[in-house]
């Protein structure tokens, strides 16, 4: 069994000079698809929740998602750890902690500087009491669809960034430095100057999100620069639709929804399969 915490993998990735990429995933065709890439590309990889897939679309429990995760997970030879992606209640948070979530992301990026230190120390404390990887926010990420990745206020700062990992103690930094969740209007340029400058103040792994479209030349040489950890949720999403629909349209009436995980869980696993090769451990 190969089910390992998220910081061994952070560790494995910063001595490989390299990242991890964390997958989006809502149900159990994405996570089986995650685990299939896994054995077949021996690369360690990571399962994310976003908690609202599920409080918003109570389609299924954050208990039973990890009882998901475990029974495929541990099959697989390769290292592989689940993740709590962005989750600003602390109530939820603690819920996914007690549910066998290892690793937790507090979201504070919202918050005033002061309040996010303050909470993000009180979840780093309750959080180590049970073993659990916590990675906070700082400056913010925002929705591409908004440009917001082009807003250089909201961009991290390195003297901040080291302050901020000092006081709170977290296992992983998400950065702002030039990307952002959803669909890009146009390439997004990463401030990887401003990369190298928090790498350098501080020792804690880095994270970078909104990782879909961004190109890999950039994503290579940020993965030398210190981002360690790499969340990809908005492509991976897509291709799942664009499947199912090309299978709706190919096979118009005689379609069924027996034959559909086949293809789907096929088409998933050769997209990661080349998408994990952006990962050199
Ligand atoms: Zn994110």
């Amino acid at each position: 069994m190969a089910i390992v915490k998220v910081s061994e993998i952070l560790k494995m990735a910063d001595e490989a000079n390299t990242s991890v990429i964390g997958f989006n995933c809502t149900d159990y065709n994405m996570v089986a698809s995650v685990c299939q890439a896994a054995e077949i590309t021996k690369i360690p990889v990571l399962v994310m929740l976003y908690p609202e897939h599920c409080f918003k679309n109570k389609t299924f429990e954050l208990e039973s998602f990890v009882g998901m995760f475990n029974g495929l997970a541990e099959k697989c030879s390769t290292p592989i750890a689940l993740h709590l992606d962005h989750c600003s209640d602390i109530r939820y948070l603690l819920r996914a902690i007690k549910a066998g979530f290892t690793s937790v992301m507090y979201d504070g990026s919202n918050l005033p500087l002061e309040q996010n230190i303050e909470n993000t120390k009180y979840v780093v404390s309750v959080a180590k009491e049970f073993g659990v990887d916590v990675e906070a926010e700082l400056g913010h990420v925002g929705f591409a669809a908004n440009s917001e990745q082009e807003k250089l206020d909201l961009y991290t700062r390195p003297e901040t960034a080291k302050e901020f990992c000092e006081k709170t103690g977290i296992t992983s930094l998400a950065v702002a430095i030039g990307s952002a969740h959803g669909v890009y209007k146009q390439t997004p340029k990463l401030d990887l100057e401003r990369l190298e400058q928090i790498n350098n103040a501080t020792d804690t792994f880095l994270v970078l999100h909104g990782g879909s479209g961004i190109p890999a030349d950039q994503l290579n040489i940020a993965f030398r620069k210190g981002i360690n950890k790499f969340n990809v949720g908005t492509e991976f999403f897509q291709l799942y639709y664009d499947t199912v629909r090309e299978f709706c349209q190919t096979n118009g009436d005689k379609g069924s929804i027996i034959d559909l995980p086949i293809v789907v869980q096929e088409k998933l696993t050769d997209y990661l399969i080349e998408k994990m090769q952006l990962s050199k451990f």
